[in-house]
């Protein structure tokens, strides 16, 4: 596999992709490191996974130039996504010593559970953001005492091999944590038919994910699915206008719209429609597109020819109401694109179905009741955002709105100690936050009798 610079065409490098042997063949590993990676006491895996961490961190500006010229991250996103990484190995090597059961008042003896790992746990990643999607099913994964086996995506490989060799060197044992890059047809199946594989965690489209669900279903398998979204941002007329309008804009086209939570529906209530629509352009079209190693850059390219030409397929000339400016010339650039209040058949594809690029619909709404209704008339259910100085509102909507990661007068990112994931066809399952070692553990219930 040739790996691309988006911003520049330069092929940087290339992948052999593994076929299914080679997928067995690190099944077969991960298998036989398993028992001894189980048995690692508590404080000994925390040690070594606060060593791994450490180790991200002396290669943070590494990891970083990785997602750069390998995915196209802007220098600001790709140096918080590094950081990230650490986090996440660092909240979970606190994990080992707390992975504790129950003691349950029984008659006639003793009851406890105990929280045992799965065995060999697969993680399936999408190439929007590589290495943190990676670590945050690994980390939890690893803390429990799985082995696990990495699938990066096609296109962006690189982080996540480099990830793998600094685990080495941060003294984890050979074949606790391996990368296997190779075609989600070929590699990714592989895993997720593999019945040595215990638990698949896969980010991805929907359309995959059920797939993913289905095939895994034939083996009881265990999965979390982390899935597309296409999220709401709910304006309502007694918010502050000034900051919704200002922060819109990258709660879309952060990371070039490629996120999963970006909230590319855009809900204002109609008696400020028309002065938020004015706010908003004004906002769209200051949004700095340009070279990622920039630190002005706001937003870099798409990740390929490919992807461009179907987020271009979503924008029909006559319902643009704004745009912003991108390069020309190499690179796989295309500017923020706002589509405003039309009802052409173009126009509703691009309200309803997930874009992943830069580009935002805006419509307006009557009241409460009816802004709860479109928000929630799709089948994603990922994030969202609500803009009101009305608590009792805030709160309303909040617990109204079929999503799983909300926020009121902000567009929160996602944060590695509060959970993470999907309503409907948006996922299943959580990740990240003080529970996630629970999607990598079964519980089971032993009885002493003392009689
Ligand atoms: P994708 O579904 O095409 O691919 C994701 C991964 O699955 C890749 O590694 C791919 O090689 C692999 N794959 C493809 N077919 C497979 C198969 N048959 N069996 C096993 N593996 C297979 O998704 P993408 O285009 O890489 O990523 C974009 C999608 O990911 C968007 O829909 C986005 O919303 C979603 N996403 C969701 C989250 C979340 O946390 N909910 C986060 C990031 C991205």
């Amino acid at each position: 596999m040739k790996i691309v610079n988006p911003a520049t065409e330069d092929v940087i490098a290339e992948v052999e992709m593994a076929d299914a042997a080679e997928v067995d063949r690190a099944v077969e590993r991960a298998v036989r490191a398993f028992p001894a990676w189980r048995a690692v006491a508590p404080g000994e895996r925390a040690r070594l996974l606060r060593r791994f961490a450490q180790v991200v961190e002396d290669h943070a500006e590494e990891l970083a130039r990785l997602e750069i010229t390998g995915a196209g991250h802007t220098v600001g996103n790709a140096r918080w996504e590094a950081g990230n990484v650490r986090d996440v190995l660092n909240f979970y090597a606190g994990a080992p010593e707390r992975d504790h059961g129950r003691q349950i008042p029984v008659p006639g003896g003793v009851d406890v559970t105990f929280a045992e790992p799965l065995g060999v746990v697969g993680i399936i990643v999408p190439w929007n953001f590589p290495m943190v999607v990676m670590t945050w099913g690994a980390a939890p994964a690893l803390a429990a005492g799985n082995t696990v086996i990495v699938k990066p995506a096609e296109w962006t490989p690189l982080t996540a091999l480099r990830l793998a060799e600094l685990a080495l060197e941060a003294g984890l044992p050979e074949g606790v944590l391996q990368v296997v890059p190779g075609e989600g047809e070929v590699a990714g199946a592989r895993l997720v038919e593999h019945p040595d594989v215990r638990k698949i965690v896969f980010t991805g489209s929907t359309e995959v994910g059920r797939l993913i669900g289905a095939k895994a279903a034939e083996q009881v398998k265990r999965v979390t699915l982390e899935l597309g979204g296409k999220s709401a941002n709910i304006v309502f007329a007694d918010a502050d206008l000034d900051k919704a309008a200002a922060s819109a804009p990258m709660a879309v086209f952060d990371n070039s719209g490629q996120d999963c939570c970006a909230r590319s529906r855009i809900l204002v209530e109609r008696s400020v429609y028309d002065g938020f629509l004015v706010r908003l352009s004004q906002a769209v079209r200051e949004v700095k597109v340009g070279d990622p190693n920039d630190p002005a850059s706001q937003m870099g390219p798409l990740i390929s020819a490919e992807h461009r030409e179907r987020v271009a397929s979503f924008v029909d000339r006559a319902d643009v109401y704004a745009a912003g400016s991108c390069p020309s010339g190499p690179g796989y650039w295309f500017p923020p694109t706002l589509l405003a209040g039309s009802s052409s058949e173009s126009f509703r594809r691009a309200f309803t179905e997930e874009i992943f690029g830069p580009v935002v619909t805006v419509v307006p709404f009557e009241d409460e009741a009816d802004a709860v209704r479109i928000a929630n008339d799709t089948a994603y259910g990922l994030s969202g955002s609500i803009w009101t100085r009305d608590v009792g509102r805030a709160l309303r909507v909040a617990r109204a709105v079929e999503a799983g990661n909300l926020s009121v007068n902000s567009h929160s990112s996602v944060r590695y100690w509060t959970p993470f994931g999907g309503f409907k066809q948006s996922g299943l399952g959580r990740e990240l936050g003080p529970d996630a070692l629970s999607a990598f553990t079964e519980t089971k219930n032993v009885f002493i009798s003392t009689e």
